[in-house]
């Protein structure tokens, strides 16, 4: 009997729900001189229409949770709203992206104040989105003069903020204006910029005389341009107090870079400095059949891996980079904009048309018919939000509060890298052991793979292509890109070294010709041949290489060229045997990224043949410009 019941009890305890969350295992490095009042803060600006359409929040255990007190709980004191003046068109049919009008935003403050958070309200003075691309003026001030226009800002300031403080919103900063690089509300000359900032900086002082004044910025990584910014607002006495930028590693530049940039605009100014958007992706899946910034294969830098735990990283970095540059805070940017939900692209369309909780609805297009009006969809970032694609909080949620104190848990892989083999026709193919891992604490390190026996299996050594064989690293998947091709005889063949392989010969004036490095300009690779001339010039060369120790057969040539601005053009790809021309293929240059091949075969080769491939370029221009790759001699 007492074994039937120590049995039972067993049974109970393994089937027993594990409501218990997972432990948090994240990997936080504390982050040192961080002062007390450092404000960690999140723009949660599409909440409202998330929740109207259905969504619900949940902790790390599962747990359904008020947004707000989960964000508090973990170190998020502080709530930023978008406010956009008019977001919805003359039928009332809302642009998306939140539905931010200042209804919402006094939602938001006061749930915020209820969980004990403070507001930054971030005002666009625009009916829909205000970046660097676009600062539209709202219909309603269209065709005033500049100082209509700023009696009209000051006015709507003033209102909002009257109606925020009523409602009960702890307001405590408000930006006048939103990634505003020489532009704000259809203007963009900088005295009338400064007065309409002037007039917004006004209505704050005289509604919540105890809330900062913040004007915001973007692209730190053009140091330049930032300090500028900064000196027109000093040359004309703006009053504010808090001078942001955004900040997405992507494309900003390094830390370092923006802790400098940053501490020269605080030392230059004597304003405070801080980041007022952020965000970093935890997957490169997307989880709303509407295509994210942050995917496969974009050309952008990535220093942290792309999992929860190098989201976390990066937060933690960028805000040690702030606090080196004497900084007042960090604000991560929408960290719970997830997918509305449905398992078909119909179904979220549907809610993002009827709640607007895309980034744009079709409806938009009344008011930004260039970029809302034709690329209307859902969310480009919820692999970016602090919460999976159920809604479910990530463990990287919780490094506000870890930040503090630390938590240096076991260093583990966090992500690999896939690997690349080149392997010759009919050779045997060896794939790595090992592969690169991604370390909690951002370190790298060699691990060991195993390669699945069946995708080995579907590599055909005989035969050029490219295979991918997929394997698991630590517990994650991995894949290694198999490429198969004959012997290329050509040496230096993609242009990826600074070698002596390949011979240019100017023969007329042609301004530039030479190797060039960057990526987005090659057809594979990081480098290329470059020519260009100057705009009155021609261009006329040759690109040549003598072949080296080929053995007697038939070969095929082939280059790849791109480029524009050529005009009336003769190129062409040419073999030379023993001196001679044996053949040419004609090409051209037709326009940016569009790449032609000239593709000469059935080259017969005796033994004992001087062998030389070229490429013939002649361009009247004016402005001729042009890009030579990735040429095989097989
Ligand atoms: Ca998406």
């Amino acid at each position: 009997m007492r074994n039937i019941l120590l049995i039972l009890f067993c049974l109970m305890l393994c089937c027993a729900p594990t409501a218990r969350a997972e432990e948090n295992t994240l990997y936080v490095k504390a982050v040192e001189n961080l002062p007390e009042d450092f404000i960690f803060g999140m723009d949660v600006s599409s909440v409202t229409a998330l929740e109207k359409a259905g969504v619900r929040y949940r902790d790390s255990a599962g747990t359904e949770r008020d947004l707000f007190e989960l964000l508090k709980e973990n170190g998020v004191g502080w709530i930023r709203v978008r406010v956009w003046v008019n977001p919805y068109d003359d039928e009332g049919h809302g642009f998306g992206g939140g539905n931010n009008d200042l209804a919402t935003a006094v939602e938001i403050g006061k749930r915020a104040s209820a969980a004990g958070q403070r507001l930054l309200v971030d005002f666009h003075y625009s009916d829909f989105w205000a970046d660097p691309g676009k600062q539209m003026t709202p219909r309603a001030w269209e065709g005033m003069n500049i100082d209509e226009k700023a009696e009209a800002l000051y006015q709507y300031t003033a209102e909002s903020l009257t109606e925020l403080k009523n409602a009960g919103a702890d307001v405590g900063m408000v930006q006048i204006g939103n990634e505003t690089n020489g532009k704000l509300c259809g203007e963009n000359d900088w005295q009338d910029i400064a007065a309409l900032m002037a007039a917004g900086a006004k209505a704050v002082r005289e509604i919540m005389p105890d809330a900062l004044v913040c004007v915001h910025f973007t692209n730190p990584e053009n140091g330049d341009a930032m300090r500028s910014w900064a000196n027109e607002l000093t040359s004309r006495s703006l009053d504010y107090d808090v001078f942001a930028t955004s900040y997405y590693p992507y494309w900003h530049g390094t830390l370092d870079n923006l802790t400098r940039v940053l501490s020269d605009v605080r030392e230059m100014t004597g304003k405070a400095v801080m980041v007022a958007e952020t965000s970093y992706a935890w997957t490169l899946e997307d989880g709303d059949f509407s295509g994210n910034t942050i995917g496969e294969g974009g050309s952008y830098e990535h220093p942290w891996a792309f999992s929860v735990q190098g989201q976390a990283n990066a937060v933690r970095d960028v805000t040690d980079a702030v606090v080196q540059a004497g900084g007042i805070g960090v604000f991560y940017w929408e960290g719970a904009w997830v997918p509305t939900g449905g398992s078909t692209w119909e179904e979220n369309h549907k809610l993002w048309e009827e709640y607007g909780t895309g980034w744009a609805s079709s409806y938009a297009g009344s008011y930004d018919p260039d970029d809302a009006g034709k690329y209307y969809g859902g969310c480009a970032c919820d692999n970016q939000a602090m919460f999976d694609f159920e809604a479910k909080a990530l463990d990287s949620l919780s490094v506000f509060r870890l930040m503090r104190e630390g938590q240096e848990a076991a260093v583990v892989p966090t992500a690999v890298k896939d690997a690349s083999v080149n392997v010759l026709l009919g050779n045997a193919l060896h794939l790595p052991n090992t592969v690169d891992a991604v370390m909690t604490d951002n370190s790298h390190t060699a691990i060991s793979v195993a390669w699945d026996q069946a995708s080995i299996d579907r590599v055909d050594i005989g035969r050029e292509g490219k295979y991918t064989v997929s394997g698991t690293a630590a517990g994650m998947p991995v894949r290694c890109t198999v490429t198969v091709s004959a012997r290329n005889y050509l040496r230096n063949a993609g242009f990826e070294s600074p070698d002596t392989s390949w011979r240019a010969t100017d023969l007329g004036k042609t301004a530039q010709l030479y190797r060039e490095e960057k990526a987005v300009d090659s057809k594979e690779g990081k480098a290329h041949w470059h020519f260009y001339s100057a705009p009155a010039n021609s261009v006329r060369f040759t690109l040549e290489q003598d072949v080296k120790n080929v053995p007697a057969g038939t070969y095929t040539y082939t280059i790849s060229v791109m480029g524009g601005d050529c005009g009336a053009q003769t190129v062409y790809s040419y073999v030379l045997i023993n001196g001679t021309e044996a053949a040419r293929c004609d090409t051209s240059f037709t326009k940016w990224n569009e790449w032609h091949t000239a593709v000469i075969d059935d080259i017969a080769v005796a033994d004992g043949d001087a062998v030389t491939v070229g490429l013939y370029v002649e361009c009247a221009g004016p402005g001729a410009w042009g890009k030579i790759d990735e040429a095989s001699f097989k």
